[in-house]
């Protein structure tokens, strides 16, 4: 095992088995944390491992042969995400994210959506399902994940060029396959597609206004474009802050080329602010995590692979679920212990990073994003 690895290992493991309070209300749906937050999404990273090298979330210097990914038997099943997913829903969740790592290289992910696909919120309505995706496998899983029930789709594209998206994922894995997963999500039938371009100053960012007229151009309103701030995520990507391009900066070069309008929120707690053409051609969206922090209406929890809970993408310590789970514990307590942690949350990590020196903050100590999902 390569000597950079033991840190982030560490990490992994920096969990506390979360305590099952003795008399704690049953779930109304109301949970709120110590700034009034509710809880609405849940991340749940189905898998730690991806078969793309992205050099901002998994460098193969880290990520090598050596790294050791986890062992299968400290992934949660698909019973104990959909009976996990059902006690946050109890709390007030009504969306759900499948993330990772790679979420389609998880095997019969399908398998999962269609379990989680039957849960109905408090109020008695669908569940909202996500998948985020790199889109490699997508083209060969789409018509399963609709059937499966999924109708919600985010595929990240840094680039339309080849060598630059190649020198992104850092596997050679080309930008016409992933455009080809996303022609096969619409063809498919998953209705809401967006796609995340992460801009990195100096690497992708020529590809703003290319990647832009190439989504307005074949998609139109089928699907959207979020432009995201390359984020201090993690501890492996030698995050500087001089590498972050600003929203405001992307969206001043594309209003330089299309007219742009802006569009009000649909929901509080909404991360991207959007934007769309004047002229009707669809939307864009801005995620602007390092700029514009979002923490105040922050109403997103974390499930790692292996069931611990992470109350913020720049958590350094997990609530160990997986231990109550196969600890035999009830649901009853299990929801209790969820709802103690919430409600004990405080967690404002990017509003605390912009009001201090741009880039300081927790320190190098933080989980990494393909282990928590993004
Ligand atoms: N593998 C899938 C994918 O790439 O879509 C899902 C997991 S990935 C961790 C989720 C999202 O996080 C992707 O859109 C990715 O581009 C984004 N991401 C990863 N590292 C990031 C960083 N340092 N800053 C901003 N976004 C990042
Ligand atoms: Fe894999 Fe997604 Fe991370 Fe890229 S961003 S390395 S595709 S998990
Ligand atoms: Fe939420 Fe943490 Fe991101 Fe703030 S930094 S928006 S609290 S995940």
């Amino acid at each position: 095992m390569g000597e950079s690895v033991n840190p982030l290992a560490d990490l992994r493991y920096a969990a506390t088995v979360p305590r099952i309070p003795e008399h704690a209300e049953p779930p109304n749906g109301r949970l709120a944390d110590r700034l009034g937050r509710p809880l609405r999404d849940l991340r749940i990273s189905v898998t730690d491992r991806c078969n793309f090298r992205c050099t901002y979330c998994m460098p193969k210097e880290v990520f090598d042969r050596d790294y050791r990914f986890l062992p299968h038997k400290s992934l949660l099943t698909f019973e104990e995400i959909t009976r996990i997913a059902r006690l946050f829903i109890a709390h007030g969740v009504h969306k759900v994210r499948l993330t990772g790592g790679e979420p389609l290289l998880r095997k019969d992910i399908e398998a999962l959506v269609a379990q989680l696909a039957q849960l109905r919120t408090a109020a008695g309505e669908r569940l909202d399902i996500a998948v985020t995706t790199n889109g490699s496998l997508l083209e060969r899983k789409a018509h399963a994940l609709h059937e499966a029930g999924l109708e919600r789709i985010t595929v990240s594209l840094d680039a339309l060029d080849e060598s630059v998206f190649q020198r992104m994922n850092d596997v050679g894995f080309a930008a016409a396959d992933v455009l080809r997963g996303i022609d096969a999500a619409l063809a498919a039938g998953i209705a809401r597609v967006k796609i995340n371009m992460v801009v990195k100053r100096g690497t992708n960012d020529r590809e703003i206004v290319p990647l832009a007229r190439h989504v307005r151009e074949r998609y139109g309103r089928r699907a959207a474009l979020r432009f995201i701030e390359y984020m201090d995520v993690g501890a492996s990507n030698g995050w500087r802050m001089d590498e972050v391009l600003p929203s405001a900066e992307v969206r001043a070069r594309l209003a330089a080329v299309f007219a742009l309008e802006p569009l009000e929120a649909t929901a509080r707690g909404e991360t991207a602010q959007r934007w769309r053409y004047a002229d009707g051609a669809g939307e864009v969206g801005f995620v602007s995590s390092v700029t514009q922090a979002f923490c105040r209406d922050c109403n997103r929890a974390r499930l790692s692979t292996e069931g611990k809970l992470f109350l913020c993408l720049f958590a350094t310590h997990g609530h160990d679920l997986r231990a109550l789970l196969r600890g035999g514990a009830s649901d009853e307590d299990i929801a209790a212990a969820i709802g103690l942690v919430w409600r004990g949350r405080e967690d404002r990590y990017s509003e605390l990073r912009s009001a201090a020196q741009p880039g300081a903050g927790g320190g190098s100590r933080r989980v990494e994003m393909h282990y928590i999902g993004g």
